[in-house]
């Protein structure tokens, strides 16, 4: 089973939410794939397995080839490479390592340089559960690779548990890909329902069963519950709000180890999203 675990924004408890569902399985993986900031690690504590570095290609003039034809920028779909009477001048942050302009390059004139992206890193918190962490280099604009370098690592696990990127972005794409069940954190607020609501879409969209845990519910109004009725969404949860659970995530601790109430929640949710219930 791979359970994805999104929310529209940062902030809504979706991080919270994947480290303590997974706290209470007795074996499985969770690749945390916020690679812009991960910080699962920070309330999992595992102990170090390994440490490995991610390469992606970007595409290398060689002028002594090119005659300025322009077919790699006509062919590039990402604006990455741009062909000028005189240069060609190439985005390395836009290029997605598709290799396609070397192939169209009919003078050979492209090859390609390799460059560290990011890390990804490797924790063990017993012999049947580990999690991973992907972390984009400074100045990287764009964690897809390091996602799928994460995706692809943890392809055969039965149980995994994916700590999406906030939003609908192409990293929220590709954390999404090949999951049997997404589960949508939300906020009972207004902002909380907009955003929502596009990862409701992108969901949709990718024809990937989900339900929708609210956070923090208590707060806000009741607006939520009648959009996810109107939509026939299931809502999976509603994690009430308390001062305690909010001290517990400031001080980096797992909720379900203090809060039996909160760890029923949990077990409950684990119970809804396994198997047959959602068929
Ligand atoms: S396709 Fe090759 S030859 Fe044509 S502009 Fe691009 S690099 Fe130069
Ligand atoms: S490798 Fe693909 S994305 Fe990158 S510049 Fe070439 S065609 Fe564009």
């Amino acid at each position: 089973m791979k359970i994805a675990i999104l929310s529209g924004k940062g902030g809504t408890g979706k991080t919270t939410l994947s480290v303590n569902l997974f706290s209470i399985l007795n074996k499985g993986v969770l690749i945390d794939t916020d690679t812009e900031e991960p910080n699962s690690h920070i309330f999992l504590k595992g102990t170090n397995v390994s440490t490995s570095e991610v390469y992606k290609n970007h595409p290398v003039v060689n002028y002594e080839k090119c005659d300025f034809c322009g077919n790699c920028g006509d062919h590039c779909n990402f604006n990455a490479i741009i062909p000028t009477k005189t240069k060609v001048i190439v985005f390395e942050d836009l290029c997605h390592d598709c290799g396609f302009c070397e192939i169209v390059c009919p003078t050979g004139a492209i090859s390609y340089k390799q460059k560290v992206i990011g890390t990804i890193h490797t924790k063990e918190i017993t012999k049947n559960k580990k999690y991973h962490y992907g972390k984009l280099s400074i100045g990287e604009i764009s964690g897809v690779r390091l996602i799928e370098s994460l995706k692809e690592m943890t392809d055969n696990e039965e149980t995994l548990i994916i700590d999406c990127p906030p939003g609908v972005s192409c990293s929220t794409v590709a954390a999404i890909s090949n999951v049997d069940y997404a589960i949508v954190c939300a906020e009972p607020t207004p902002f909380g329902i907009s955003d929502m609501k596009m990862v409701v879409e992108l969901l949709r969209e990718e024809d990937i069963k989900f339900g929708v845990v609210v956070n923090k519910s208590g707060i806000g109004n009741d607006d939520i519950y009648d959009y996810l009725k109107q939509e026939e969404i299931p809502l999976l949860a509603k994690i009430p709000f308390t001062k305690e659970r909010a001290l517990l995530y400031s001080n980096s601790k797992l909720i379900t180890k203090y809060d039996l109430k909160f760890n029923e929640i949990m077990k409950d949710i684990v119970k809804i999203t396994s198997g047959e219930n959602h068929g």
